[in-house]
């Protein structure tokens, strides 16, 4: 579990943008990129806590789809609403406040090379949060703990184990206290004996209150974490329904083809 709150400075406290649930929901949105339309019209509302997992074949626009909710893409149409605030106006600060409550696990990890474990959760802790360097050290420790790390602070991400530095990128997209995580294929990068290490502690993150969107390619976990599954082929949503219905009775003809070929 993280352990205590932060102490939010009256600056903070100020900020125009705070999120108080952690919904998501897209309205009517599309992207295209040039000629090529990635995205048509999605209509997704995930409940604040819900673990979605999002499946599909490769290049059907599950990437672009969570990059889009904390606007590492922008969208060509429509509106996403986090916590029911539309949020594709949000530019600067606002923007980044946003991005604060929203944690993202790449399918690379994104470690800095040239700072230690530690000091990778710090940095955020430090510039964006603004806390002391005892206070950062203190909690980014309590999180390499949580994720099974504490050992490992000094180490550079080469010292690392694939499996050692994707928990380290969860650990770091933790440390702001973020009501939403998002996570792209976390583990297709990993060799499969790091894999069920890295599986472990997004089980333990599942339903501990915060809002988890999930691509991956790990069947059975979506089976097992997942609330619901979220099925897209060709930038559409095929599907979305409770993971027993979708594995064993998956309604749409695309959704049972993709089935056939990855179980
Ligand atoms: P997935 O994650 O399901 O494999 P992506 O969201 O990465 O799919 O990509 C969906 C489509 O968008 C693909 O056709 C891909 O080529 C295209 N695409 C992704 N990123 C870009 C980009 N930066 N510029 C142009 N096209 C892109
Ligand atoms: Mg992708």
């Amino acid at each position: 579990m993280l352990s205590g709150r932060f102490t939010r400075s009256a600056a903070q406290a100020a900020e125009p943008y705070r999120l108080q649930q952690a919904s998501i929901e897209f309205r009517h949105v599309s992207k295209i990129w040039g000629q090529n339309q990635v995205l048509r019209d999605i209509n997704l509302t995930i409940s604040p806590g819900e673990v979605v997992t999002i499946l599909g074949p490769s290049g059907s626009g599950k990437s672009t789809l969570i990059r889009l909710i904390n606007q590492l893409e922008t969208l060509s149409q429509g509106e996403i609403l986090i916590d029911n605030h539309p949020t594709r106006h949000l530019r600067g600060r606002a923007l980044r406040q946003l991005r604060s409550r929203i944690g993202f696990v790449f399918q690379q990890f994104n470690l800095y090379a040239h700072l230690s474990a530690l000091q990778n959760i710090t940095l955020a802790l430090r510039s964006v949060h603004q806390q002391s360097e005892a206070d950062a050290s203190a909690r980014a420790r309590a999180l390499l703990a949580r994720v099974g790390l504490a050992e490992k602070a000094d180490h550079y991400p080469a010292q690392l184990s694939g499996g050692q530095q994707q928990r380290v990128a969860i650990a770091r997209a933790l440390a702001s206290e973020p009501q939403i995580i998002l996570f792209d294929e976390p583990t297709s990068a990993l060799d499969p004996e790091t894999i069920g290490e890295v599986l472990l502690v997004m089980k333990q993150l599942a339903h501990s209150g915060i809002t988890m969107v999930v691509v991956t390619h790990e069947m059975q976990f979506a089976r097992e974490i997942a609330d619901r599954v979220v099925f897209i082929d060709g930038g559409e949503i095929l599907e979305s329904s409770p993971p027993e219905a979708f594995f064993t009775r998956p309604q749409h003809p695309r959704a049972q083809r993709f089935l056939h070929k990855v179980l």
